[in-house]
């Protein structure tokens, strides 16, 4: 016993309040108001006088040591050895008033985008891709990259009617908040899993390959110690994948990319609200996904002519009718769109009200 390594456990994170630069420790609790200075920056001011500045900059979110080393270097010069990611994967610092102007010169000078903050578009919340997870239907880093690449003037400088929350998942496991986000980037597939029996009896366990269908589409095989699929029932979710390693479904041209918009977290005007479909499917077009940029682009340009101020994607939708949504976007409405899952009925229209489009 006396060799065997001490175990240390359940000793969570380490507290917050280690690391917080003085001025937000001493004036936790106790902010009056905040300004936006720029897309880049912003000031909150304290009931006791203080002022915290702070600058934020995008980030990958996928990091070497290294880039991490370049921001604590950046941070001991300029933040007094303090930053923080933000929900969203932004990195920010906290210089006093007097480096404001010249960290941001030098975080623009080492090709670091300098914005997010505001009606724009911030970083997009997203997954694990072809990079670490064996379920995606697409990759995340690259779609993500594509994306902003052209979009990044609405993180730097360009602004819209509202925050416009991009976000982008491989799967439909739906890691992060496609669910919920003004435009959201989804990886589909478009084939049914194919059934490996000569590995399936050791590596699964079939009552609860069957019991992760949602539309009931597995049977049992006894005599082959295995299961059926019935094609005609899959919807190709890929949920049985994620219980069973011996159901793969990942296509290379079956896979690619659905669009959905419309959805919101916070609280401001209305409750919150899930995005719906908007694209049923664009190709897997890697390394760029031009069709995917494109689409994105377009939806937020046509958002950002025809929406009013403070109003986001879902509410704008709502205010103009999905009839007018599609016909302004130039989208085609398919049977792709109608729901036919089991609560489907309460998102049909109930009402004669409709406009001629
Ligand atoms: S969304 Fe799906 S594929 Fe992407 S990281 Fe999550 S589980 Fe993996
Ligand atoms: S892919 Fe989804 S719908 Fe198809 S069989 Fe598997 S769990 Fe069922």
């Amino acid at each position: 016993m006396a060799d065997k390594p001490k175990r240390i456990t359940d000793i969570g994170a380490p507290h917050f309040s280690k690391f917080l630069p003085p001025v937000i420790a001493k004036n936790y609790g106790k902010w009056k108001y905040h300004e936006i200075i720029s897309k880049g920056a912003m000031k909150h001011v304290s009931e006791t006088g203080d002022e915290l500045y702070t600058v934020r900059m995008a980030s990958p979110r996928l990091v070497s040591t290294d880039f991490i080393r370049e921001v604590c270097d950046l941070a001991e010069k300029f933040s007094g050895g303090h930053l923080r990611f933000t929900t969203r994967n932004n990195i920010e610092f906290f210089p006093d008033k007097a480096q404001l102007d010249p960290l941001q010169a030098e975080l623009k000078k080492r090709g670091h985008l300098v914005g997010g903050i505001g009606n724009g578009i911030s970083n997009v919340v997203h997954t694990q891709g072809w990079v670490h997870c064996h379920t995606p239907a697409t990759d995340a880093s690259g779609v993500v990259k594509a994306v902003m690449d052209e979009l990044h003037e609405y993180f730097t400088t360009k602004s819209l009617p509202a925050r416009v929350r991009i976000a982008l998942a491989c799967c439909l496991n739906m890691c992060g908040a496609v669910h919920c986000s003004d435009i959201a980037i989804l990886g589909i597939h478009r084939k049914p899993p194919k059934v490996n029996e000569a590995t399936i009896a050791n590596q699964c366990e079939i009552p609860t390959t069957i019991a992760s269908c949602p539309t009931g589409a597995i049977a049992p095989n006894p005599a082959a110690k295995s299961v059926k699929i019935k094609e005609e029932r899959c919807m190709y979710c890929g949920n049985c994948y994620t219980m069973c390693p011996s159901l793969p479904l990942a296509d290379a041209h079956g896979d690619g990319i659905s669009i959905y918009v419309g959805g919101k977290v916070s609280n401001a005007r209305g409750p919150a609200r899930m995005s719906r479909l908007a694209i049923p499917f664009l190709p897997n077009n890697p390394p760029r996904w031009p069709e995917v940029v494109n689409a994105v682009k377009h939806l937020v340009e046509v958002y950002a002519k025809d929406a009013k101020k403070h109003e986001r994607v879902g509410e704008w939708i709502e205010r103009i009718g999905w009839e007018r949504f599609f016909k302004l976007t130039g989208l085609t409405f398919t049977y792709q769109h109608i729901d036919d899952f089991t609560f489907a009925r309460e998102t049909f229209r109930m009402t004669p009200t409709f406009k001629w489009e």
